[in-house]
């Protein structure tokens, strides 16, 4: 496998770093010290520009290539762990009780300041590289938070490339595929009101149980009847809160769940048979509900050139027959979505090996993925830049 030599060499370095990283989690936006880590690492890399406080905690590297060009790349990683016991017994596992890297972003961290320090010790292409580190995307749409901070066009930003770990793929191992890869996702909460009571003259009340176990079993049929077969959708109710007596009839029960597609026509048919579901079904038991329907994370969409590209790149590192170009799309939800809305880009999937599932208890990034990884960020910048 054709890793880069340079990156070989910084192998034992990058996984110190990543360690570090991973004894010591921060959640969404309150990534303080791993933003400070990051932006040290980058002045010490002597990077052209370093701009901390973008997305409120994001930080920013520039890297001018030693050829003139006006070309712009950006390059992505995040920075922010789960609200998660860990449970590796690792040496180097959390140090912050009920914090943990189990999405693997210690390593997406560590890999782009790996390539950060190669493309700025060697600078040898044209234009201008410039790496991103987020905030806030389990959840808090840290992406999001630094376009609205101007990154894009404060950088001159013109394409946008992201990386994720993948569990299950073979260390060594690329996947990727044009459009549509990664789901929307948007937040359901019904709060359903009904008439409490004794258990005992359920003919005097209007039971929110029994409301909200129709909406459940309801809402189930829009996936099944509404949506067209061939196109994806999820909708899950996975939050049923009601009651606290065997022999009361509750007033009030709340549901919350995750409404998920491909597409932003199935996006607004789910959101739209939602509401009529939740709203016909408690009119008809005599009961009143009130859906918020919180649109989140939308559709990650690779572009197409870009992706052939960034597969070829690759192909280079891997070797063409590791790389699946056109893997199946995911039903998780990713922020760089926001990225990819503003400018052509794409992104991948890096093998992981046999590990636990993200967002597991037992999860670890694997560090033989980093000179995959790190490999992959600086082919990349050199071939985008090649002038
Ligand atoms: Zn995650
Ligand atoms: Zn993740």
């Amino acid at each position: 496998m054709p890793i880069v030599n340079r990156v070989a060499d910084l192998h034992a370095e990058i996984t110190a770093w990543r360690h570090d990283i991973h004894a010591h989690p921060e959640l969404l936006y309150d990534v303080h010290r791993t933003a400070a880590t990051v932006a040290d690492k980058l002045k010490s890399f002597g990077c052209d520009d370093v701009v901390t406080g973008i997305g409120r905690t994001g930080v920013v590297g520039v890297i001018r290539g030693r050829k003139p060009g006006t070309k712009v790349v950006a390059l992505r990683a995040d920075m922010d762990g789960l609200p998660i016991e860990e449970a590796t017994g690792l040496s180097y596992k959390s140090t912050v009780p009920g914090k943990m890297h189990a999405c693997g972003h210690d390593g997406h961290t560590a890999m782009l300041l790996g390539a950060a320090k190669y493309l700025a010790e060697t600078r040898n292409f044209a234009g201008t590289a410039v790496v991103i580190f987020q905030p806030a995307e389990e959840g808090g749409a840290g992406a999001r938070a630094m376009l609205r901070d101007g990154l894009l066009d404060r950088f001159g930003i013109r394409e946008v490339f992201g990386m994720h770990n993948f569990p299950g793929m073979p260390v060594g191992q690329f996947a990727i595929r044009s459009g549509p890869m990664m789901a929307s996702t948007d937040s359901i909460t019904i709060d359903i009101e009904g008439v409490g009571g004794h258990a005992a003259w359920p003919h005097l009340g209007v039971d929110a149980v029994l409301v909200g176990a129709q909406i459940v079993n309801q809402l189930q049929s829009i996936v099944a009847r509404n949506v067209d077969p061939l196109e994806a959708a999820v909708v899950s109710i996975c939050v049923f809160h009601a009651g606290h007596a065997e022999n009361v009839i509750p007033q009030h029960a709340r549901l919350r769940g995750t409404a998920r597609s491909l597409t932003p026509k199935v996006r607004e048919l789910l959101q739209k048979r939602v509401r009529e579901v939740v709203e016909g079904t408690a009119r008809l038991y005599g009961a009143k509900a009130e859906l918020t329907y919180r649109t989140g994370y939308p559709v990650l969409v690779n572009d197409e050139g870009r992706t052939a590209f960034a597969a070829a790149v690759a192909g280079e590192i891997a070797g063409k027959d590791k790389v699946n170009e056109d893997c199946p799309p995911l039903m998780g939800a990713e922020d760089f979505a926001y990225m990819l809305q503003e400018r052509p880009g794409a992104f991948i999937y890096v093998g992981n090996g046999d590990s636990a599932a993200l967002h597991h208890p037992a999860y670890d990034f694997n560090d033989e993925a980093i000179p995959v990884g790190t490999s992959y960020w600086v082919r990349l910048a050199e071939t985008a830049l090649a002038g």
